[in-house]
């Protein structure tokens, strides 16, 4: 007998952490943005994203927010740190 085993399983990912003003309790705050991805799994293995979803959480009052693809694109597009000009030092 042939058995399908197939689901959906949840990942999360930590994609940066930045101080921000909280929406909700007005301070200044670090921010953490994490990355929800649905992936659906065929035999315990997972195959392609079924949905994902962007959340910023408040690290001082714990309020979360979601935040569309683009905002959070855009979020760590600014975060991104600057890449660093070659230096050439001369021998
Ligand atoms: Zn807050």
């Amino acid at each position: 007998m042939f058995l399908l085993i197939f689901g959906t399983r949840r990942y999360v990912y930590q994609l940066l952490t930045t101080m921000l003003v909280c929406n909700f309790c007005r301070n200044p705050a670090a921010h953490v943005l994490r990355r929800f991805t649905t992936r659906f799994t065929l035999f315990f293995v997972p195959l392609f994203p079924v949905s994902t979803s962007h959340q910023l959480q408040c690290a001082l009052c714990g309020a979360t927010s979601h935040l569309s693809k683009d905002q959070a694109q855009q979020l760590v597009d600014s975060q991104a740190p600057r890449q660093p000009g070659w230096v050439h030092q001369p021998r």
